[in-house]
C-alpha cells in the first residue's frame, strides 16, 4: 500500500539551479494522502494542550489550517511584510543571502497562549526559527515547532539550539 509520502514531488532546479524543491501540492490534491498525512501531524499532539497553530506564508497556511481543525484548536498566520492588515510584529533574519522579513497580528493571540508552529519543509531551519521567535515575542509559549518534511542533509536540527521540540513527520 502506498503512504502519503510517495505523492511528494521532487522537482530539479526550482526555484533556483541545484535545488531539489519538494513539492507537496500532488499530497494535497489527494483526499487520502492528504488526511493520511494531517493525521500524522497531528498524532503526537493529540495528548498536549494547545490553544492554536501558527503556520507561516505560504504552505504552512495550508497545512497549518487543516491541522488546527484536526485539532480543534485555532490558527494564526504569520506573513510576509505588508499582508496582514491591522497592528504587526515584525521580525527580520538572515537568509543564507541577503535577510527575510515575516510578520504576525500584535494581538492575535493572548498572552501565554500555548501554540504548536508549522510550516511545509524545514531546510536551512531559518523561517521556523524565525517564526518561533516571533511567536514568543507575541507572548505566546511554543510548546512545538512541527514540518511534514525535514531536509535532515541540510542540519536545520543539529542548529535549532532550542528547547521547544522540532517534529517532522517525514525526512530526507
Ligand atoms: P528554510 O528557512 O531554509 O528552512 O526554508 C524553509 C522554507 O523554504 C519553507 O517555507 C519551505 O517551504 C521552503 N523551502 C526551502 N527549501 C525547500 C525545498 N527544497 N523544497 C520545498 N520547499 C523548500
Amino acid at each position: 500500500m502506498s503512504h502519503w509520502s510517495d505523492l511528494i514531488r521532487d522537482v530539479p532546479d526550482f526555484p533556483k539551479p541545484d535545488i531539489v524543491f519538494k513539492d507537496i501540492t500532488p499530497v494535497l490534491a489527494d483526499a487520502g494522502g492528504f488526511a493520511e498525512a494531517m493525521a500524522e501531524l497531528a498524532e503526537p499532539w493529540r495528548g498536549t494542550a494547545l490553544d492554536a497553530v501558527i503556520g507561516v506564508e505560504s504552505r504552512g497556511f495550508i497545512l497549518g489550517a487543516a491541522l488546527a481543525r484536526e485539532l480543534d484548536i485555532g490558527f494564526v498566520p504569520v506573513r510576509k511584510p505588508g499582508k496582514l492588515p491591522a497592528r504587526t510584529l515584525t521580525l527580520d533574519y538572515a537568509l543564507e543571502y541577503g535577510s527575510d522579513r515575516l510578520e504576525i497580528h500584535a494581538d492575535a493571540l493572548p498572552a501565554g497562549a500555548r501554540v504548536l508552529v508549522i510550516d511545509d519543509v524545514l531546510a536551512t531551519g531559518g523561517t521556523l526559527r524565525a517564526a518561533v521567535a516571533l511567536a514568543r515575542r507575541q507572548g505566546a509559549e511554543v510548546v512545538g515547532a512541527a514540518v511534514l518534511v525535514e531536509l535532515a542533509f541540510l542540519g536545520a536540527r543539529e542548529r535549532w539550539n532550542d528547547p521547544t521540540p522540532l517534529w517532522s513527520a517525514l525526512a530526507f
